[in-house]
């Protein structure tokens, strides 16, 4: 009898307890919809919802952009974008708090905001507006974020003393130097000998607000055939076996650096997701296949099928473009010769570079 007393003072506790959380809960916006407007001088964005709406925003800088933390939100969806001084917007979520995030074309330094909450015929408004101190000249340079695979205790593929993370760390400022040299914005994951986490590596694209990320590696296989020049974007299935063998190698790369492997798809449960992530997925295609048909061109020596897709971890950031580029493998002996000349790297990354300005031209 005294045990049945008690699981029923379990019960009703729990039972008060959900409903009091669901009280709390309902209380505040679940869905909310985001108009924006863009004027000669300002941006006003507008939020909408029928329930109360609890947030914080705030200006950063690098990249410039306006920060919206709204609490107790499930879904939202975009109406009315122009994309004047707005250069894309991110979202992601935690518990159950959002953040919502602008990315401007302009130094936020010269933007003053002012915030207004309204009650209008029933349904909670925020508006916040952006007015521009003066016209401002928009300078839309493109961001790129240059991975150097591997470092630190992560070597990479070795033969006869050469590692792959000292050579994609060579190419990758190569890269740096072309790109910058374009009149691009660049950043490495890493300037120098160092291990980051590979979910770090996309993070730091995306807080970057990249426009391309690009992985470079130059792996090795079983196979001492297999060789040439190939790209890979990002596909759940791999196209193939080596593709797939490729990816798994260098999905373990933190566990070889003593580090557990981050649950990416987990971390990526962002609610924009769906929205951005078929936009990402056709600009890492089309850049993938602008890449191999100019190399094609210029005589370089292909993979067979040399634009391959598979799950690399380091390819699933939602809202950045993201390629990762084989230089070639290690384990052949013609591409060894080629990956150690710094004849090679250059001329390789001198083209990706004209690669990037061609691509960016393409979809202006
Ligand atoms: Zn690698």
């Amino acid at each position: 009898m005294h045990t049945y007393l008690k699981l029923l003072y379990i019960i009703v506790f729990f039972t008060i307890l959900i409903f009091i959380n669901s009280i709390f809960i309902n209380v505040y916006a679940e869905n909310i919809n985001i108009y924006s407007f863009e004027k000669d001088n300002s941006i006003r964005l507008l939020l909408s919802s029928e329930k109360k709406i609890l947030s914080n925003s705030f200006i950063l800088e690098d990249p410039p952009r306006l920060v919206v933390d709204v609490e107790n939100i499930n879904k939202f969806s975009k109406n009315n974008f122009e994309y004047k001084y707005i250069k894309k917007i991110r979202a992601s979520k935690s518990n159950n708090k959002a953040r919502l995030v602008f990315d401007l074309k302009i130094p936020a330094k010269n933007f003053k905001k002012k915030i207004f909450s309204e009650n209008i015929s029933g349904a909670h408004v925020l508006l916040i507006d952006l007015n521009l101190f003066a016209t401002q000249k928009i300078i839309n340079k493109n961001v790129i974020v240059i991975d150097a695979g591997h470092g630190g205790p992560d070597p990479g593929a070795i033969r006869s003393n050469i590692k792959e993370k000292d050579l994609t760390l060579m190419a990758a400022k190569i890269l740096r130097e072309e790109l910058l040299k374009r009149n691009f914005i660049v950043y490495l994951t890493r300037s120098s000998d160092r291990y980051i986490k590979l979910r770090n590596r996309v993070k730091y694209a995306r807080n970057k607000s990249a426009d391309l990320f690009i992985s470079i590696h130059a792996d090795s296989t079983k196979n001492k055939n297999t060789k040439g020049t190939s790209i890979y974007s990002l596909s759940e299935k791999a196209s193939d076996k080596l593709s797939q063998a490729l990816a798994d190698r260098d999905n373990k790369s933190d566990l070889i650096a003593g580090l557990d492997l981050d649950d990416l798809d987990k971390e990526v449960s962002d609610i924009l997701i769906d929205l951005s992530r078929r936009e990402t997925k056709n600009s890492s295609i089309s850049f993938a296949e602008l890449f191999i048909d100019h190399l094609e061109k210029q005589n370089f020596n292909l993979l067979r099928r040399p634009h391959r897709q598979a799950g690399f971890a380091v390819l699933k950031a939602p809202d950045v473009p993201s390629v990762l580029i084989e230089m070639g493998f290690i384990s052949n002996n013609s591409d060894f010769k080629k990956l150690t000349d710094p004849n090679f790297q250059e001329k390789l990354m001198k083209n990706t570079a004209n690669i990037v300005e061609i691509y960016f031209n393409s979809i202006k």
